[in-house]
């Protein structure tokens, strides 16, 4: 499963258009809106987290541009503090995609932050909260 956040920002005359539910619907991705400020005929901002098929939320994406939508990644930067991570493996069921995963030789579970896409999901389901996530840097998504 592929899952990136990006911010959006919306033209005047099209920032009343249900642009999450056209990709839901239209391109069968998970749209998670994470913050909005959207007001009738004025410009707005929506922080979304998409989730599916990498090339559903490419298309979906060039969708969005093609009503002047502008599109930036939020780059996630995730860590694990491994002073406080007990092992326990539970992070390893979630992970989407692969960041997060057991070595069978020793059990021992590993992070690997080139794979994490900054999805949070483990930091809600970790038990102590060694994973924590920083959002904030932004980049262009000149591709997905
Ligand atoms: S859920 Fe938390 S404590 Fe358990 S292995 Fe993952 S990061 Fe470590
Ligand atoms: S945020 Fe956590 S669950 Fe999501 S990809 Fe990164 S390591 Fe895996």
């Amino acid at each position: 499963m592929y899952a990136r956040i990006y911010v959006l920002r919306f033209p005047k005359d099209s920032s009343q258009r249900p642009f999450t539910y056209e990709l839901i619907k239209k391109f069968d991705i998970e749209a998670n809106i994470l913050k909005a400020d959207i007001l009738p005929h004025r410009e707005g901002m929506m922080v979304l987290e998409l989730r599916g098929n990498k090339n559903s939320v490419k298309e979906g994406l060039d969708y969005l541009r093609s009503f002047d939508v502008e599109v930036e990644r939020l780059a996630a930067e995730v860590r694990r503090d491994e002073k406080i991570c007990f092992q326990c493996g539970s992070c390893t069921g979630v992970c989407p995609s692969g960041a997060l995963y057991i070595r069978r030789e020793d059990m021992a579970v590993l992070f690997d932050p080139e794979k994490c896409t900054g999805c949070m999901l483990c930091v809600t389901l970790c038990p102590v909260r060694a994973m924590d996530i920083s959002l904030g840097k932004k980049e262009h998504a000149t591709k997905t």
